[in-house]
């Protein structure tokens, strides 16, 4: 077990608000956080591949999961079902790591009942313009489907007063940067450097 807890991290934000590209750059460049793996029941996207970007999984099998116990949050989203495997990140926390739950709004709300020292970090696009634009070129939904994740984008939006801290998502470069900060201020607090004090004094 290591010396020190990981931090675990929520990272919320409508669909197209960029998380995705956000949390690639960010685990590149940071080789202590790591991205939990979801599992979800919704079908698979051109150049998505099973395990790594999802577990892809039947409907039965994920109810299978929630009745035993095995998922540390889930909910329906867009008529799938979307959750955390709880194991892979209680091992990660135990281990040091600090790891990413890259979910959306109402799973956040329950990891911060679960969780009281997790950080919460909402996306915002720009605006819902910009957001509409990025899902449009993204190309992966029809246009029913994208005018559903808008709906919903407005109702996320709404709830971005929950989250602990707002990372605007008008260039890629400044959110990176934005989250990192966040992260590297966390890892500062006090709550989870509580041996300090004891370290440094014995250690004359
Ligand atoms: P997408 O279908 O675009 O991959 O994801 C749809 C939404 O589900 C996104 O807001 C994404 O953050 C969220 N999501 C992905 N994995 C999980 C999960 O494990 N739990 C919850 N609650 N939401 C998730």
């Amino acid at each position: 077990m290591a010396d020190k807890q990981g931090i675990l991290i929520v990272l919320s934000g409508p669909s197209g608000s960029g998380k995705d590209t956000v949390l690639k750059r960010l685990i590149e460049k940071n080789d202590d956080i790591k991205v939990s793996i979801s599992m979800t029941t919704r079908s698979m996207r051109e150049g998505e591949i099973d395990g790594a970007d999802y577990y892809f999984v039947t409907t039965d099998y994920f109810e299978k999961k929630i009745a035993d116990g095995e998922m540390l949050e889930y909910a329906q989203y867009a008529g799938n079902y979307y959750g955390t495997p709880k194991a892979p990140v209680d091992e990660m926390l135990r281990a040091g790591i600090n790891v990413v739950l890259e979910i959306e709004v109402q799973g956040a709300e329950k990891i911060r009942k679960i969780y009281p020292d997790a950080v919460s970090v909402f996306l915002m696009p720009p605006s819902i313009p910009v957001l509409e634009e990025r899902l449009r070129l993204r190309g992966t939904e029809d246009d029913e489907a994208l005018s559903h994740r808008l709906f919903i984008a407005e109702q996320e939006i709404r709830r971005a007063g929950e989250f602990n801290y707002i990372v605007v998502n008008d260039s890629i470069d400044r959110a990176v940067n934005d989250f990192e900060t966040v992260i590297r201020a966390e890892k500062m607090r006090f709550s989870r450097n509580k041996n300090i004090i004891s370290e440094v004094i014995n250690n004359v």
